[in-house]
């Protein structure tokens, strides 16, 4: 089989470009890229032999495809030559089902897609792996390749910064200054990355980083590149996996740069059109209130869209007042029968807790998409009935402050309605028995 992929224009214009040429937009038009397959080629195998072989390799040892992503390399990226794929076996994490929390706010089938679970605990890592891989193919070919650059809200930084030393490429993050956590901040530094701290915000980094990269030795590893919304794509073809292929009714998911949105909606649509589904869910897109620009463009029907500045939120992962793959996004929502709702501080705060307390451990932006989930349902735009999925972004473990800082009730405008503090007292029997009567029951 001969399968193949190539940028392409999305703005119509449909020029094409080789995956192996250092191209963020479209030299005619400067449109966004899209990472187009051979349709005619993949359907070649019917919809049932891709289920089997997606199913044998899942979580196996065959070099690369026990990863979730590479277990569907013919869809995610084909010109990649296996020696050259960088890969810590992403995927594959648990569809956890969150049935306590789910009665208790009224919906009876929720799951929540734990991409955190993964090797530098984000969704991050899906991506990477692809474009990591890429650029591993296009040094082997000879391109002159200095470097692997990437502005970032912190996630995205760790994950390049630890592909690029598993493949031995030397990786550039640029941070805006004290706006990721320590965990995240740490985890490139330990990777021997260079850490370019910039004292503004993701946006500023953003627009420096792409100045950057503009000289054709430096490579750009932030989500413009589509290379990595090849590899994100697999998280809505593992979930219909992993209800044995069939589809949810509803995704919810946490959105800033708006890459994932687009590549959860993109999966679906392949499978469609490869004749694994017959239908597609509804996506939901979450946002924080204080960075909402795709929010106050769905309120006036997409008609209009305007950058926000956005304003620091707990949910820094998603701090983007000018997503860059904002045209895609929109796109996929308006096919998707999309909403987009937004959470306030005290609202995602709560959501996280309150899920905590039912056994999941939620970073700040997961505590977005379940804030979101809870509007959805008091207005019945998400039936009790629904299989409803969150999507989960990172681990919690990489947001310590936030958990800390939230049951200490130090988080300003918000009120900590699941606080839980440790009891101090005296190592003393009669002491701790009194507690437990008190507080156990
Ligand atoms: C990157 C990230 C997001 C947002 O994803 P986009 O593709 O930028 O919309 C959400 N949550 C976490 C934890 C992230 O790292
Ligand atoms: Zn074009």
């Amino acid at each position: 089989m001969s399968y193949s992929a190539w940028f392409q224009c999305i703005e119509g214009c449909e020029e094409r470009y080789p995956l192996t040429e250092v191209i963020y937009r479209c030299r005619r038009c400067s449109g966004l890229l899209d990472v187009v397959h051979d349709i005619e080629e993949l359907r070649k195998r019917s919809p049932s032999a891709w289920m089997m072989l997606f199913d044998e390799r899942y979580k196996r040892s065959s070099w690369p495809y026990g990863s979730s992503v590479w277990g569907k390399k013919e869809w995610v990226c084909p010109t990649v030559a296996n020696e050259n794929v960088v890969s810590m076996y992403e995927g594959g994490t648990n569809l956890f089902w969150a049935e306590r929390f789910g009665r208790e706010i009224g919906v009876e089938d929720l799951w929540v897609k734990q991409c955190g679970n993964s090797h530098t605990g984000s969704f991050k890592d899906l991506g990477m792996t692809v474009l990591v891989s890429m650029v591993k193919q296009m040094i082997a070919e000879g391109k002159p390749i200095r470097a692997v650059a990437c502005a970032s809200t912190g996630d995205t930084s760790a994950a390049l910064a630890a592909y690029c030393a598993a493949a031995g490429i030397q990786a550039v993050v640029f941070l805006p200054k004290d706006k990721v956590s320590h965990a995240q901040l740490i985890q490139p530094i330990a990777n021997g990355a260079l850490v370019l701290s910039l004292d503004t915000d993701f946006d500023g980094c953003m627009e420096i980083v792409q100045k950057v990269c503009a000289e054709e030795d430096i490579y750009l590893a932030n989500s413009i590149n589509s290379l990595r919304i090849e590899g994100q794509k697999t998280i809505s073809i593992e979930i219909v996996q992993q209800f044995d292929w069939e589809i949810p009714d509803v995704i919810v998911i946490p959105g800033g740069n708006l890459g994932n949105v687009t590549a959860v909606g993109k999966g679906f649509l392949l499978m469609k059109e490869l004749g694994l589904i017959n239908a597609l869910p509804r996506i939901v897109c979450a946002q924080a209130q204080r960075a909402n620009p795709l929010y106050l463009s769905y309120l006036n029907g997409f008609r209009e869209y305007h950058p926000v500045r956005a304003q620091p939120t707990l949910a820094s992962a998603i701090q983007i007042g000018n997503p860059v793959s904002i045209n895609k996004a929109i796109r996929i929502l308006q096919t998707f029968h999309g909403i987009v709702e937004q959470a306030s501080e005290d609202e995602l705060a709560n959501a996280a807790a309150q899920a905590d307390r039912a056994g999941l451990f939620n970073c700040p932006h997961t505590g977005v998409a379940l804030a979101v989930l809870l509007k959805l349902l008091e207005r019945k735009e998400i039936r009790r009935t629904d299989r409803v999925v969150v999507i989960s972004t990172a681990n919690g473990l990489k947001f310590p402050e936030f958990k800390i800082d939230y049951h200490e009730g130090r988080l300003r405008d918000i009120h900590p309605r699941y606080a839980n503090l440790p009891v101090e007292l005296s190592p003393d029997l009669d002491a701790v028995k009194r507690v437990l009567d008190q507080k156990v029951g």
